[in-house]
């Protein structure tokens, strides 16, 4: 739990939450925006899903990440408006890359006046990790190798980004104890990867969901790649805490902080109808 003081802490803005609006959180938006102001937040930035194709789950309904974005939307403005002395609300979205859907994210994109866009991976060969058997289908070392060949893949389809969101998400689902992920041994993949979006201007999404169960745990991505990222001349990184309850947000953020500066990393960013801004931290 978070038991984060309220108080003097000057926290950069939250770029990675979800509410209702999103298929797997029950969050009302305004607890949300409310549990963010009474921490101390200046700005959040909503990323609600939108996944296409997606396959069926046992426990979700059929298509449970297809954004409602007109009803999401209005009631983003509406709250935007009504916190507005308090807090800056943006517009965002986190999509679900696959191959198949790249044209349909692309259309969806340019359709919309988001603030700011993450670009995530969420399945591996059309499966979800985070159900059990995923990872029966290979061994541990081979299906990560797949979702960064598939990571590479769906970033060089589906372009209109700003971010990458958790690098390397499938960490948090490998097998319980299991020690086979490191940035070292996935370095040619994953600086692939890195150089991608440095040559494109694109950002990395850091990502503190996991601190939220252990601040022992690496955040996505893990420090090694974080730094190799500003050692490759990557500059924009935004924070999130990837909440999908009112308590979780900027969860670990006094860590993954501290985490991106010794990376080498002085500013993370803002972002206003895809327009960037860094600010120190
Ligand atoms: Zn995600
Ligand atoms: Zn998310």
């Amino acid at each position: 739990m978070n038991n984060l003081p309220n108080i003097n802490v000057n926290y950069p803005a939250d770029y990675h939450m979800h509410s209702h609006n999103s298929g797997d959180s029950k969050a009302p938006m305004e607890d949300m925006i409310l549990s963010a102001i009474q921490k101390g937040l200046k700005e959040i930035c909503f990323t609600e899903h939108m996944d296409l194709d997606y396959p069926p789950t046992p426990d979700l309904p059929e298509d449970p990440f297809v954004l409602d974005i007109p009803s999401y939307k209005n009631e983003l403005y509406k709250y935007k408006e009504k916190y507005k002395d308090q807090i800056t609300v943006k517009y965002g979205i986190e999509i679900g890359m696959q191959t198949q859907i790249a044209g349909d994210n692309a259309k969806l994109v340019a359709n919309e006046d988001f603030d700011f866009v993450i670009a995530s991976i969420h399945l591996v060969d059309r499966n979800d990790p985070f159900y059990p058997g995923f990872w029966d289908s290979d061994t541990v070392e081979n299906i990560y190798r797949r979702f960064f060949s598939q990571t590479l893949e769906n970033i060089k389809l589906f372009t209109d980004f700003d971010v990458l969101g958790h690098l390397d998400y499938i960490s948090r689902y490998a097998p319980k104890g299991d020690t086979t992920y490191s940035y070292e041994r996935f370095k040619d993949q994953i600086d692939e990867i890195l150089n991608y979006l440095v040559e494109n201007g694109k950002g990395l999404d850091v990502n503190s969901k996991v601190l939220g169960y252990s601040e022992e745990l690496a955040p996505n991505p893990c420090p090694e790649a974080l730094k190799r990222f500003h050692e490759l001349g990557g500059k924009i990184i935004t924070f999130g805490s990837d909440a999908h309850r009112p308590d979780a947000i900027a969860c670990g953020f006094p860590k993954i902080c501290e985490i991106a500066r010794e990376a080498g990393f002085t500013e993370y960013y803002t972002f206003d109808k895809r327009v960037p801004t860094p600010h120190k931290f």
